[in-house]
Parts: C-alpha cells; sequence; structure tokens
C-alpha cells in the first residue's frame, strides 16, 4: 500500500491552537485577533448552548459574531439537513429572536423571510440571542427533555450568510443541578464542554448527545497503516444494562473491524476517532444518520430486545464512513443547507451500503445465513414487482428522495406504484454486481490470468479514484464522482467497457432485472417462486370492517385486482364466492384459486354493491434457500465461492 495521502492532515491534527483561552485540537484555523479562533473569513462564530428549562423541551442559543462588515448580516436557520433529503422548516420552532451589538445596544431583527432574520445598524458585532423548542430524538431533528439533549445542527444553530467559511466554538452548559457530558465528532479542547468547528459545512454536519450517557472506547489499527490507530467512542443513551451496552460495544467493534476489509484502510478521521451516538428508548424515534466522523443511531425499542436488528444499522451507517462522506456524489457537494440536495447516485451511496450492511453483519458472525438471505430475496422481489420500474430507473429513483426522504404530505401519494426505495433497488445492484464480478472472474471470461473481482474491488477503486484524498478543507470532498464516473471505474477495473455498459444500460439507467438464480446456484443458493400453484390477485393492502376488506392503499398497477377495475377505498366482500371476513380468510380463499381462473368479485364502493371478474395470475413471489435448507449438500466449488463472499475476512 503506498502512502496515505491523508496522513498531513493527521499530523496537523496534533497541532495546538489557542481559542478564547482553552486549548484547541484542530488543525484549520489560525490565531485571530482578540485570542479568539479564525477560519479562513474572520474571528471564529461563538455559540453558547444553555438548556435552563430542559424538562420544558428548548435549548437557548446565543451567537456572537465579530469583524462584521458595516452592513446588515442575514441570519440564516436551515431548510436541509446532510443525509435527510426532503426539505425541512426548522425555522418553525425558533421562537424570542432577539440581537445586540456590541456595546450590548438592543437591534432590531427582521424575520425577512421564513428562515431569514436580517439585523441592520451593529457595529461589527452582533450578539444574536434566539430559543429553539425540539422534542424529536431522530437523526434529522432536535430532541430536548429531562435526561438529555440530542442535537442535530441544521435543526438547532442559525448561521450567517457570508460566514460560511468561520471556524465555530461551541459551549454547552448543562441544565442547573446536571453533571451532563457531550458526545460529538466536534473537535475537543481541553474543556470537556467547549468544542470547536473548523467551518460551517462541518459544524452542521456533527450532532452532538449531551446528556449522562454510558460509554464505551476501543481502538483498531489499520490494516494499511499499523502506526495509525483511530479511536472508537460508543455513547449510549439508554434505560438499559452496562452488561447490554458491552456487548453491543463488542458487537460495535467486530463490525468496525469486518467493514475496513472492504477498503483496506481507514479514511483519516479528522480529530482521530469516530463516535457512534446512540439512543435506544421510547423517548427516540426509529432511524439512523450518517456523518463524517460520527453516526447517529435512535430507536423506539431497549436495545436488548433488538440488538440484532439494531446492528444492521450500525453496519449500514459505518459502511457510510467511506460511501458517501469520502466516495462522495457531486450531487451532494458541497451540501446545500438552504435547498434540496437531489442525487441520482443514491443507488449506490444508499444501496450499496444497504447490501454492505448485510453483508457485513454476515461475515461477521452477526447474523444467521437464512435470515440474510431473506434480505436478499425481499429486496429482489420489491424491485421485480414493484410497478415503479416501468416507469423510472434506479437513477430516477434516487432522485425523487426529496419526495420519499421523511417528507410529508397532506394530499394522498402513489408512492406503491411509482416509487421503489433506492435503498431496495440499490441493494439489489450491489448485490447483483458482486455476484456478476465473481462468476465472470470464476469463468475467465476475460483472461484466465486475471484475478477474480469482487465488489469489494470496486469499492476500493471508487475510494482510490474519489475518497481517499479526502478535502482540503475539513468536512469537504475534493473529488466527488458522477453517475458517468462510477460506469467508467467498473469499465476500467474490469477493463471491460462492454460488461461496464451492459451493466449501467440495463440495470442502472434502465428497467431491468438481473437473472440471479444462476448467479446464486453459484454459491449453493436456489431462487425458486415461494409457493408455486397459488393464486395471486396482487397482494393488496386491506383493513377488516364488518363489510369485507376495505382496500387501504392504491392497488398494484397491473395486477389482476387492477384489471378488475377495484381501487382504493373499496370494500371487497367477496372472491369465488367466499366471504372475506378476515385476513386469514381472504388468504386462503386467493391461495387455492387456480392460475388463469376466472372468479366472481364483489365489492362496495360508497356504499353501493357491485360484481365484476377478476382473472387470477399464479403468485410471483420468489423465495431464496440454501441447498441445506432443501435438504442437500453444496458442492466444493459452491461451498468455496459461498465462503469467498459471505464468510469473514478480518479473522473473526
Ligand atoms: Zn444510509
Amino acid at each position: 500500500m503506498t502512502m496515505r495521502i491523508g496522513s498531513a492532515v493527521a499530523l496537523r491534527v496534533a497541532g495546538v491552537v489557542m481559542v478564547l483561552g482553552v486549548v484547541a485540537l484542530w488543525p484549520g484555523p489560525r490565531a485571530g485577533g482578540q485570542g479568539e479562533v479564525a477560519g479562513a473569513d474572520g474571528p471564529a462564530v461563538l455559540y453558547e448552548l444553555t438548556f435552563p428549562e430542559p424538562e420544558h423541551r428548548w435549548l437557548q442559543v446565543e451567537m456572537t459574531m465579530g469583524g462584521l462588515p458595516a452592513e446588515p448580516i442575514s441570519m440564516r436557520m436551515s431548510t436541509a439537513s446532510p443525509g435527510r433529503y426532503a426539505r425541512h422548516a426548522f425555522a418553525k420552532n425558533v421562537f424570542e429572536v432577539e440581537a445586540f451589538d456590541g456595546s450590548g445596544n438592543a437591534l432590531d431583527p427582521v424575520r425577512s423571510e421564513m428562515a431569514r432574520w436580517d439585523v441592520d445598524g451593529h457595529d461589527g458585532t452582533v450578539r444574536l440571542r434566539y430559543r429553539v423548542f425540539g422534542d424529536r430524538v431522530d437523526g434529522t431533528y432536535l430532541g430536548i427533555d429531562a435526561t438529555h439533549a440530542h442535537l442535530n445542527m441544521p435543526a438547532s444553530l442559525m448561521w450567517g450568510a457570508g460566514l460560511e467559511r468561520r471556524a465555530a466554538t461551541l459551549r454547552f452548559e448543562p441544565p442547573p443541578g446536571r453533571d451532563w457530558q457531550v458526545a460529538t465528532q466536534l473537535y475537543p479542547t481541553d474543556d470537556p464542554l467547549t468544542f470547536t468547528a473548523p467551518n460551517l459545512q462541518y459544524l452542521l454536519d456533527s450532532p452532538a448527545e449531551f446528556g449522562d450517557f454510558a460509554e464505551r472506547t476501543f481502538t483498531v489499527a489499520d490494516p494499511a497503516d499499523a502506526g495509525h490507530t483511530p479511536r472508537f467512542r460508543v455513547a449510549l443513551h439508554h434505560d438499559g444494562t452496562d452488561d447490554e451496552l458491552d456487548r453491543y460495544a463488542a458487537d460495535v467493534e467486530r463490525i468496525v473491524r469486518e467493514s475496513v476489509t472492504v477498503f483496506g484502510e481507514f479514511p483519516v478521521f479528522e480529530t482521530g476517532r469516530y463516535t457512534f451516538i446512540a439512543d435506544y428508548g421510547s423517548s427516540a424515534s426509529g432511524d439512523a444518520m450518517e456523518h463524517r466522523n460520527s453516526t447517529v443511531l435512535t430507536s423506539p425499542g431497549a436495545l436488548a430486545r433488538q440488538h440484532s436488528r439494531l446492528l444492521g444499522s450500525v453496519a449500514h451507517e459505518f459502511f457510510h464512513v467511506w460511501n458517501v462522506e469520502r466516495i462522495r456524489p457531486r450531487s451532494l457537494e458541497p451540501f446545500d443547507f438552504e435547498d434540496v440536495n437531489p442525487s441520482g447516485e443514491l443507488w449506490l451511496a444508499e444501496g450499496f451500503t444497504n447490501y454492505y450492511g448485510s453483508l457485513i453483519l454476515q461475515r461477521a458472525g452477526l447474523a444467521d445465513l437464512p435470515d440474510t438471505l431473506q434480505g436478499f430475496v425481499s429486496a429482489i422481489n420489491t424491485v421485480r414487482l414493484g410497478p415503479g420500474r416501468r416507469f423510472r430507473s434506479a437513477v430516477d429513483m434516487s432522485r425523487l428522495a426529496p419526495f420519499t426522504d421523511a417528507a410529508s404530505a397532506i394530499d394522498r401519494t402513489n408512492w406503491g406504484n411509482f416509487f421503489i426505495s433506492y435503498y431496495t433497488w440499490g441493494e439489489t445492484l450491489g448485490l447483483g454486481l458482486d455476484l456478476q464480478l465473481r462468476v465472470r472472474g470464476a469463468d475467465g471470461a476475460v483472461d484466465d490470468d486475471a484475478p477474480t473481482l469482487t465488489l469489494d474491488d470496486y469499492m476500493q477503486f471508487l475510494w482510490e479514484r474519489f475518497g481517499q484524498a479526502g478535502g482540503t478543507e475539513p468536512g469537504v470532498v475534493d473529488r466527488p464522482y458522477t453517475l458517468a464516473d462510477a460506469r467508467a471505474a467498473l469499465a476500467d477495473l474490469t477493463g471491460d467497457q462492454p460488461f461496464a455498459d451492459d451493466f449501467f444500460d440495463r440495470y442502472v439507467e434502465g428497467h431491468d432485472v438481473i437473472d440471479y438464480a444462476p448467479l446464486f446456484e453459484r454459491a449453493g443458493l436456489v431462487l425458486q417462486p415461494r409457493a408455486p400453484g397459488r393464486g395471486w390477485l396482487g397482494s393488496p393492502s386491506v383493513r377488516f370492517d364488518r363489510g369485507g376488506a376495505r382496500i387501504t392503499a392504491p392497488v398494484r398497477f397491473g395486477s389482476p385486482l387492477y384489471d378488475a377495475g377495484v381501487e382504493r377505498d373499496d370494500v371487497l366482500v367477496s372472491i369465488d364466492g367466499q366471504n372475506l371476513s378476515s385476513a386469514g380468510r381472504l388468504a386462503s380463499t386467493v391461495e387455492n384459486l387456480d392460475d388463469g381462473a376466472r372468479a366472481t368479485l364483489v365489492y362496495t364502493r360508497d356504499g353501493e354493491s357491485a360484481t365484476t371478474w377478476v382473472t387470477v395470475e399464479a403468485d410471483p413471489t420468489l423465495e431464496l434457500l440454501a441447498l441445506e435448507q432443501l435438504g442437500r449438500r453444496p458442492t466444493p466449488a459452491q461451498q468455496r465461492f459461498r465462503n469467498d463472499w459471505l464468510g469473514s475476512k478480518s479473522g473473526l
């Protein structure tokens, strides 16, 4: 392995800079005027965060900005948050906005737009004070209660237009009588409650957990550089026991060790460490969010009851350390905090990460093979059967994220027919490309001497070409990739442009589904109909009431029920003379119908009864089983192929 390009950055992390009387360990800014940190563009912005009444779920932010030009400053609340693609009105929770000049004279902040406050008449310094309400603990919002504060920065902090390249200093003050600590990727200082950020991009990408969380740390040596041993910190806010945390932290470490084998090396974490911020408990919402040097993992359930499921999020988010945080689509770089950030590459950024989330758990011995296979086939079924595939490609679906990723609408939508998640579609593309590469090499398709390639090689290739160089500034990626770059990388890796073109034209930018069965067969896995001979009408979403089965979501395009002319809000009363009084009754009635049969369908619409015909199809759902599950044994070649694919690379 060659010299790490990022090493210079790592060394600079050891540089010591005075920050407002405390020692900061971060590389970017130089010492400024009155002992303040200066970023690229003036003295650091100071944020003082206080929580006088945490039980009432608000925090107070006091910002001090000096060295301002003699013109109004426009203060902004973000409308977007990195990694979450919908527009968010964070400004709705801001209240009591006040401003003062450097002498303490009151100024008049004018709300010129929904998320903007303009402050005029200052003397080069503005102190802005405001409060923010927040009652949602997840990867996007602000959540405060008597036990902790969970901050996503775009939901919490305003910023001044024109000051984006300035450094920031954050001071946390705990509520009266509380001994709270901070877990964050912000740069530490020698004061445990004071942190810095080199610029706005890094600041807003840095969530913080402020509370009395439990903590475990471990180090893992970089496989490419024994002198590089990043520290990993697991900060857990929950109601559980220390034993549960010990077990969780041990499994997180297994995931870290297995993940790094895919790329062969860790990136340079700007502060020398990476932080897992986990909030598991009834006050949290289910979510997970990636950041450059940390992740937020939240769930309303207790750790003990869903240990395995929560590890899936850990594996997914940690993979983002490389794929999305540093191997980054150009469409997301730099992130625009005041607009949506549509990206046609999320099938790779999120979808391949989803695939690796499952693969890493399997390789690390943290998942059972039948469960992993169930996850794979569930994704394949979703893409194969998803009506949206006829309208849009995986690239098109990626670009819909601002409409579908935690976006809310009060009008009814039809995403079931229009949309297939780029997570799911991308997962099937990662899976299919991995197997295609492996089979291709095993068959000596190009050159008998060429090594067998895998998706790990493709990810490593992307890493070396785009991610490894890092950024000239922390929080910035200098060489983001485009869709064309991703295609060219596959062609260059394989030396086979037609192979890359076929994959991208048909599966990524086209509408075809990979033929998985012969690929799985090489690993001793069987892809086959789940229920041969069973009837199928389109798997409608229904709710049962006295009249029958009320359809609760748009009927699947092209399914037997769609062709029969029924739609959402209709009530299915009977099929083939069988009354539909329960889910079990509906399932057994449909399953017993023969492929191609015409059955009578009685339904009501707006209280009026109607009768029509429905033409039954065979259940198209597939299942994926290991030969062993069918009482058979894989051949040595199949076992070898499977081990190369699903076996641990870290020697766990
Ligand atoms: Zn993700």
